[in-house]
């Protein structure tokens, strides 16, 4: 029997219409024929253009192309395919988070960058001393659209570090930072850093398991967001509006501690129980089992007692080795975790109910 060339065929009916896929993007921007396309008003989902196959098929695909489903991280046993590739042996069970090197707290010491970040600036810190220091040529990052009072999320490339400082900060909406790798790469940038939940973070894992070529080598520094889930952009008009009267050019910064927190331009602060957050959760979120984004270089959140550290999980021997030097060089300040004693059995607690949701049977075999 001929070995099997799972394409977009496969894709399609596998993860794309059986609720695994999350939307990250990493197919389109695999596909060498630029046949795939990208939903980013609302659905947030690729999809194949009518020529070359239509909808559900592809004629690349039926001639052998498989870079679709060799850079997606929802793709049959991607997890335990990826764990190999980036640490030599799967996770354990009792590895909730992932598999880790150190858990520390971090944060910037450039108060630019401690204040513009939504915790420690942490993320922003690596990324200014990754692109001054040649470790990257560009970040895939996220900004607000616009002058930001639509608060639509979109993916774009920073080259600087004012770049950096205006992406730093969350938006709890979705934007598939991967997608600015085209841009980034047409610039002439040879060597990219991803910022992104764990949905995108296994994308160049997956890329670098399954030999996707030069899109994989690409991919140098990738720096994960802690998620449990996110939000659809209509959370806007029909939550928050609707219910609290907080108009989304009012809102100044939100973060999630518990509750949605948010700030607006006046000044006061409200919180809306994310309790009644939940019926505006993304589609793509329903099946995803990863929150501590496994594997990044470098996973980050906000959970835990300090407000303006960030939660940082170093995985790899490169995030050590950058987080190490940025030490040596005073850019960011590292202090022990069990200074919160209750924040990794929160993270193991919350990475475990993320896996509750994972849908095992699309993991393991054809449709
Ligand atoms: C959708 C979402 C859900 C999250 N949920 C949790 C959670 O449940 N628990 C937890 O502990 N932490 C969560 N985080 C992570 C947390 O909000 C911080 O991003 C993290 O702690 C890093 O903080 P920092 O100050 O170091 O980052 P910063 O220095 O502020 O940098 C943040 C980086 O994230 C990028 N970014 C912002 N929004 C998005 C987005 N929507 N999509 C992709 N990239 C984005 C920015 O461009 C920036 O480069 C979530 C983040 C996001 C985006
Ligand atoms: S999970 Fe990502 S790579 Fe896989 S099909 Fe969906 S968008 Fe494409
Ligand atoms: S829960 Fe977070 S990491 Fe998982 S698919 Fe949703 S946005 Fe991505």
């Amino acid at each position: 029997m001929p070995p099997e060339k799972p394409q977009w065929a496969e894709l399609y009916r596998e993860v794309v219409t059986s609720g695994a896929c999350t939307g990250c993007a990493a197919c389109v921007v695999a596909c060498p024929h630029d046949v795939l396309g990208y939903d980013s008003d609302g659905r947030y989902k690729p999809f194949h253009v009518e020529e070359d196959g239509g909808a559900e098929d592809c004629t690349h695909g039926v001639r052998g192309c498989t870079l679709c489903t060799r850079a997606c991280p929802r793709f049959r046993s991607w997890e335990a395919e990826i764990d190999s590739h980036l640490f030599g042996r799967e996770r354990a069970p009792e590895e909730a988070y992932g598999i880790a090197r150190r858990v520390v707290l971090a944060r910037a010491t450039d108060p630019d960058l401690l204040a513009a970040g939504q915790d420690g600036g942490l993320v922003s810190a690596l990324l200014a001393y990754a692109l001054e220091h040649d470790v990257v040529d560009a970040a895939l990052v996220s900004y607000l659209e616009g002058d930001g009072t639509s608060w639509k999320a979109v993916p774009g490339v920073a080259r600087t570090r004012a770049e950096v400082v205006a992406a730093a900060g969350s938006r709890y909406t979705y934007s598939a930072n991967t997608l600015a790798f085209a841009e980034a790469t047409a610039a002439g940038s040879e060597r990219v850093a991803l910022v992104g939940m764990g949905c995108q973070a296994s994308a160049p894992g997956a890329m670098a398991a399954r030999k996707a070529g030069k899109v994989a080598r690409r991919f140098q520094l990738t720096i994960g967001l802690l998620c449990s889930k996110s939000f659809d952009d209509a959370i806007f008009p029909e939550l928050f509006e609707a219910r609290y009267g907080l108009r989304r050019e009012d809102i100044v910064k939100m973060n999630i501690k518990g509750v949605f927190q948010v700030w607006t331009r006046d000044g006061s602060y409200h919180e809306v129980p994310l309790k009644e957050a939940h019926a505006w959760t993304r589609e793509g979120c329903a099946q995803c089992p990863d929150f501590a984004a496994e594997h990044a270089d470098i996973s980050t959140g906000g959970i835990g007692a300090f407000g303006d550290w960030t939660l940082t999980i170093v995985r790899t021997s490169r995030g050590e080795e950058l987080l190490d030097a940025m030490e040596r060089d005073g850019v960011v300040e590292v202090r022990p975790v069990e200074d919160d004693p209750g924040v990794v059995p929160l993270l193991e607690k919350l990475s475990r109910v993320s896996r509750r949701r994972d849908p095992g049977a699309v993991a393991a075999a054809p449709a």
